[in-house]
């Protein structure tokens, strides 16, 4: 009988609008077996957002319902408004293809997660400061000013959570970023595929290892202080 497959989880959390769902939808692109787990929200449908695609989109008693008939692996209210939760039956069906689990949830999901499955993956995608973080936000154009602010907001309490992840992504130059999100996926599953590596995966695992939360920490103090006090431009080139 084969041994069956344990999916390796990747959590992917950043504040909203640093690029994560762009840089998700460029990894789910080139990467093989790895599944999008589309999570269940209360929150309406932005811009062209259709239901089943990038969430189920539902209402609050639906979503009530779930939690008590324990569907979710874990869920969270999200903006301190509407509910955002991860259902078990995505692990279960990744399991069952043999594919590993992409999950796109915040800092609160991220730590339940990490409890119930600690072998689950990590990755913090950060903005290369506030100013371009609230650029991207009116850039994207699918918010008003006071969801804006909100989004600015959370986005400050949010990334103070960055050393609890296990790699830490600034998503400056979009192609480097997809390069090194890849980079990332590909060092797991080398790393815990057990057998020796060749020396073109080796320049994989080392390319990953530019983004381990030890090897970023000196380019992440001027970020953060950029949120932390909001009037400077928080100007730094992060390269
Ligand atoms: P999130 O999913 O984190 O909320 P999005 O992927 O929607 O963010 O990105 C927010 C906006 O920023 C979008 O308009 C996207 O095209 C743009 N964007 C994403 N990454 C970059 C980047 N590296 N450089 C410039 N613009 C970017
Ligand atoms: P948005 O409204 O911009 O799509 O998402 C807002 C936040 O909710 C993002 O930080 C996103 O990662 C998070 N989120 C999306 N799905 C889930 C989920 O299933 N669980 C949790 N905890 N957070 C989620």
């Amino acid at each position: 009988m084969s041994v069956p497959h344990k999916p390796l989880v990747y959590i992917i959390s950043a504040p909203s609008g640093s690029g994560k769902s762009t840089l998700v939808n460029e990894l789910l692109k080139t990467v093989s077996d790895l599944e999008f787990s589309i999570s269940y929200t209360t929150r309406a449908p932005r811009g062209s957002e259709t239901n089943g695609r990038q969430y189920y989109f539902i209402s609050r008693p639906e979503f009530e319902k779930m939690i008590h008939e324990d569907q979710f692996l874990e869920y969270a209210r999200v903006f301190e408004k509407d509910y955002y939760g991860t259902a078990r039956r995505f692990l279960h069906e990744a399991e069952r293809n043999g594919r590993d689990l992409l999950l796109d949830i915040d800092v609160q999901g991220a730590a339940q997660i990490q409890q119930k499955l600690p072998g689950a993956i990590s990755i913090f995608i950060l903005p290369p400061n506030r100013k371009t973080l609230e650029e991207r936000l009116r850039k994207r154009s699918e918010d008003c000013d006071e969801v804006i602010q909100r989004r600015l907001t959370a986005a400050t309490h949010e990334i103070e959570n960055y050393d609890r992840y296990n790699y830490i992504l600034i998503n400056d130059q979009l192609e480097d970023s997809i390069e090194l999100l890849r980079g990332v996926v590909r060092s797991e599953r080398l790393l815990r595929g057990g057998r020796p590596l060749s020396s073109d995966e080796d320049k994989i695992v080392k390319l990953a290892d530019c983004c381990r939360l030890a090897n970023v920490r000196e380019r992440l103090k001027p970020i953060l202080d950029s949120f932390r006090t909001p009037g400077d431009s928080g100007g730094i080139d992060p390269r």
